[in-house]
């Protein structure tokens, strides 16, 4: 049976943190879907159509990887892809009470869930969407922390030449 594992989360914007899980899933696994979640809760810097479209880009070259978006319960979202794989990734102890609280409410709305850690390449350990789009409004290359398209809108979103 193929296995399908979904990687959710806000990529507002994609960096290469979340690059470098999204590689070592494909790994690991047949399928992996990069889950782009619509939450009008929290407030996006870019829109899911953006935020899709810099996924898209970054993960052209790696086949087993598909990019989508969902709304509503991330369970519900894996009952519908017939998955029962959920990814994400753990940078430092700082991560765990927050992931743990997710996998934990995640396995009691669907038992059969699992949420696999995993673990970045430790360049990435400090590196966060939002620590570089302060980086970047503050006029700093962010070249180094994010693949080339995600720089460019960056750049655009916050007026930087360059
Ligand atoms: P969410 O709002 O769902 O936390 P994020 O886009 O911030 O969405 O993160 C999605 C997942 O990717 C989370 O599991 C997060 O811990 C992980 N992640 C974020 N940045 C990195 C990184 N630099 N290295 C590894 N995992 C990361």
């Amino acid at each position: 049976m193929s296995q399908t594992a979904v990687y959710p989360g806000s990529f507002d914007p994609l960096t290469k943190g979340h690059l470098d899980i999204i590689q070592r899933a494909c790994r690991l696994f047949d399928h992996v879907i990069v889950a782009v979640s619509n939450n009008p809760i929290k407030k996006a810097t870019f829109s899911v159509a953006e935020r899709i479209a810099m996924v898209e880009g970054a993960v052209r070259d790696l086949p087993n990887a598909d990019v989508d978006t969902f709304a509503g319960l991330l369970v519900d979202y894996l009952k519908t892809k017939r998955s029962r794989l959920l990814i994400r990734g753990l940078r430092a102890v700082s991560d765990m009470e927050y992931e743990f609280q997710l996998a934990d409410m995640n396995r009691r709305l669907y038992r059969e869930v699992e949420t696999v850690f995993l673990m970045p390449d430790e360049q990435y350990t400090y590196l966060s969407s939002s620590i570089v789009k302060e980086v970047c409004a503050r006029g700093a290359s962010v070249d180094a922390f994010v693949p080339p398209g995600v720089a460019r809108r960056l750049r655009r979103r916050f007026a930087v030449p360059g």
